[in-house]
């Protein structure tokens, strides 16, 4: 299977190549831009260096020699985003962890490898021991490492006892005795500041200390004052209506208390706050409960290593019987889906986002969004130039534009018909280059 593949993928990639070129021409092929707009046949792109150069409808004549590759019946679509993710392997610093830590980075680049499989060319790290998230950001950077780009908040800024304060919490209680502790980590450049605001008292969980909400408008506006922007954790619409008036400006998850009212999606309509969907991660214990041979399908296969496949159909499957959790969150799952359905209906921003750690992870949102009753051609921008817009950074990526960062998909079938297209990769392309997806650290290439 993997050799067929592979024949197949290195007959369409050599077309016509010219070693050493640094640019690249895809011929006569279908465009779906992220933008929204319709599907474009018979379309000619140029990229040159990291850039789209030129697209057009017909021959362009580059002088460069480009690397030709013939797009006829393929479809090309911007790289798709996990725009909330932890990654996994950080460890926390300790004198005797040095092992756990180089061990903790390789499962890291793993992960960030069975994103690239699975096209993602970006992610942002809602949240991870800041040492580890942001030295595999600045290898990113600065291309010591094949990795999506890495957007990262590091630590979350949080109030003592309240949700996530205890993992990579910046614990600050009070205004401006707070000012020294948020310093320190817009010190390390954090892409955008994490806040969490739950007070839970739902689902099988006990309450727990909330952020006070003229503390977390004092910490927004000190980041917003910067340069900098801001997200937040918050499950109902209470508290999510809360956050966007103390001025968030992003929510890190879809409301999953209950159903929402017509009043907050025409709010989120009137505002265009992106709200990302991570229906994921609530679905994937019943997922694994009920159908644990989803991890059978091509992508698992091959990027989770087959112990673990195994592992997680047996042990971790019973395990996620058991819980309540499991059952609570697959019946919150439909009302967490219906209402991301009518956010994106009233006109509403969706970003598609997991809150997991696996380029998989990402099909199954969208899955999920289809699912919903969201049209196929809506979740393309949502995994792509919506994902660029949470971010703050739309003029250069997430869509195939002239002058935009060339981050690109080469799909054997059209994923504005059927979102499972998205799937059908036949070639990444990020930061205009090709990737080589065979020499990824990856179960399928071992
Ligand atoms: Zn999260």
């Amino acid at each position: 299977m993997k050799h067929a593949r592979s024949v197949v993928l290195a007959a369409f990639l050599l077309g016509t190549s010219a070693a050493g070129a640094d640019s690249i021409l895809i011929e006569d092929t279908t465009l779906i831009d992220g933008t929204g707009r319709p599907a474009v046949e018979g379309v000619y792109i140029l990229l040159d260096g990291n850039r789209i150069s030129r697209i057009q409808r017909s021959s362009i004549s580059a002088g460069n020699n480009p690397r030709r590759i013939d797009g006829r019946g393929k479809f090309v679509m911007p790289g798709l985003m996990d725009l909330h993710v932890h990654l996994r392997g950080g460890v926390k610093l300790s004198p005797e962890g040095l092992q756990e830590q180089a061990d903790g980075r390789r499962d890291g680049v793993r992960a960030l490898h069975s994103y690239l499989y699975s096209g993602v060319t970006s992610i942002y790290d809602a949240g991870n021991v800041p040492d580890f998230i942001l030295s595999l950001r600045d290898d990113e950077r600065s291309g010591k490492l094949t990795s999506p780009r890495i957007f990262a908040t590091g630590s979350i800024v949080t109030y003592p006892g309240s949700h996530g304060s205890n993992e990579w919490g910046t614990q600050v209680d009070s205004w401006p005795e707070a000012i020294p502790a948020l310093d320190a980590h817009i010190a390390r450049k954090p892409d955008i500041l994490k806040l969490t605001y739950e007070e839970r008292g739902w689902g099988s969980r006990p309450m727990i200390p909330l952020l006070p909400v003229d503390l977390m408008q004092q910490i927004i506006r000190y980041y917003n004052d910067r340069g900098i922007r801001t997200t937040v954790h918050a499950s109902s619409e209470y508290r999510a209506r809360q956050a966007i008036f103390a001025g968030i400006d992003t929510l890190a998850h879809p409301i999953i208390q209950g159903p929402i009212t017509d009043e907050f999606a025409h709010m989120m309509a009137a505002k265009k706050v992106p709200m990302v969907t991570t229906l994921t991660i609530g679905e994937n214990y019943s997922r694994l409960a009920e159908h644990p041979e989803y991890l059978d399908q091509r992508l698992y296969r091959a990027t989770v290593p087959a112990d673990q496949i195994e592992k997680l159909q047996t042990e971790t499957r019973e395990e996620y019987q058991e819980r309540k959790w499991t059952w609570w969150m697959k019946i919150m799952t439909t009302i967490a889906q219906e209402n991301l359905f009518r956010i994106n209906a009233a006109g509403g921003v969706l970003v598609a986002g997991t809150d997991q750690s696996s380029g998989p992870a990402l099909h199954r949102e969208l899955e999920l969004l289809a699912a919903a009753g969201i049209p196929a051609a809506d979740i393309v921008r949502i995994a792509t130039l919506n994902g660029a817009y949470f971010l703050g950074r739309e003029r250069e990526l997430g869509s195939i534009e002239e002058g935009k960062i060339a981050d690109i998909l080469i799909l054997g079938a059209d994923p504005t018909v059927d979102i499972n297209n998205a799937k059908r990769i036949e070639a990444v392309i990020k930061d205009g280059e090709m990737l080589d997806l065979e020499t990824l650290d990856l179960p399928v290439n071992r």
